[in-house]
């Protein structure tokens, strides 16, 4: 595992971000503070992170009360993690009913 810490934006630049995620209410990157469309939530990279701090490799299994849980990262921030902890959720298909439940 990996310190997030090794992946946060400047403090300013965070500062300046952080303000306008509790204005505007929108979902942010985890790292630096960036608003993320529902596209980018939907198809962007997640990374999941430990109560302490650290970003756990996919694949890696974490007692439920040593996990944070999962939160999103903007495009460019993603490209400064590491592969193997970028995770990604697919988001679930629409399925159809072919089966007339009425015919049976
Ligand atoms: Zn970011």
């Amino acid at each position: 595992m990996i310190s997030a810490d090794a992946f946060q934006a400047d403090p300013e630049v965070r500062r300046a971000n952080y303000r306008r995620s509790t204005h505007n209410h929108v979902d942010v990157c985890f790292f630096c503070g960036r608003g993320l469309t529902q596209s980018a939530l939907d198809r962007g990279s997640w990374v999941h992170m430990t109560v302490g701090g650290m970003l756990v490799p996919r694949g890696t299994e974490v007692p439920d009360d040593e996990s944070q849980g999962c939160f999103p990262v903007g495009s460019e921030c993603a490209r400064r993690i590491p592969a193997e902890y970028r995770l990604r959720f697919t988001v679930p298909a629409v399925t159809t009913v072919t089966d007339d439940p009425d015919t049976f």
